[in-house]
């Protein structure tokens, strides 16, 4: 026999069980006619207000361009004006490379501030075959971008473009640091506007 305990009494009968549960059912029905809110709902909301579509190329480029490390190349005089870019008032550090690596391998930027002779040009080398990949170069001054001054010496190199690939050139002598800024900007809109597909050529 079926019993049920309903508050304050026992029901033993069938057909009274099956009357009690038939009005559970209804009063649970007269109370559920409207559809109950998704408690989650605002979680829809957050995510839709703080995701952001974009590509894998745009991602890449934002985080390197935004954080290039220059590693130490500065053979000359235009070193002076590079370390002047570095300090306070003009402070590279905006432009997220403040850091200045002494081991090629953790730099992906070279600075080339300054004369290169051929007696230094195979070190330069080296340093530049040594840093990660992808990395770029500013030919800074006009010994970096052409020898400069000394255009002609058989002891000087007619630009670093001689023995390693420059991105950026910077004419002056020496250029000031407004000048090496612009250059850097000029570097990373280069850098903004790579592609996946060039990596590996
Ligand atoms: S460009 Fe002028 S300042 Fe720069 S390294 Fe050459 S001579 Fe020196």
């Amino acid at each position: 026999m079926a019993v049920e305990k309903l508050p304050g009494r026992y029901i033993y009968d069938d057909k009274e069980l099956d009357r009690s549960e038939g009005e559970g059912i209804e009063a649970l029905k007269a109370h559920s006619q409207e559809v109950i809110p998704d408690p989650d709902k605002w979680l829809e909301e957050e995510l839709r207000a703080n995701i952001l579509l974009t590509t894998v190329n745009a991602l890449l480029n934002w985080a390197r361009r935004s954080s290039m490390w220059p590693v130490l190349c500065f053979p000359a005089c235009c070193a002076f004006e590079l370390i002047c870019t570095a300090a306070s008032r003009f402070d590279i550090s905006r432009f997220g490379m403040e850091i200045m690596r002494a081991s090629p391998r953790q730099a992906d930027l070279m600075i080339t501030a300054g004369t290169l002779t051929w007696k230094m040009a195979p070190q330069v080398k080296r340093i530049y075959d040594q840093m990660a990949e992808p990395k770029w170069v500013i030919a800074m001054g006009a010994c970096a971008v052409s020898g400069g001054i000394f255009t002609g010496s058989y002891a000087v190199v007619p630009g670093y473009n001689r023995i390693i690939p420059v991105d950026v050139y910077i004419p002056g002598c020496p250029p000031r640091p407004e000048a090496l800024l612009h250059g850097i900007r000029t570097l990373q809109r280069k850098i903004a506007k790579r592609s996946l597909l060039q990596e590996g050529k």
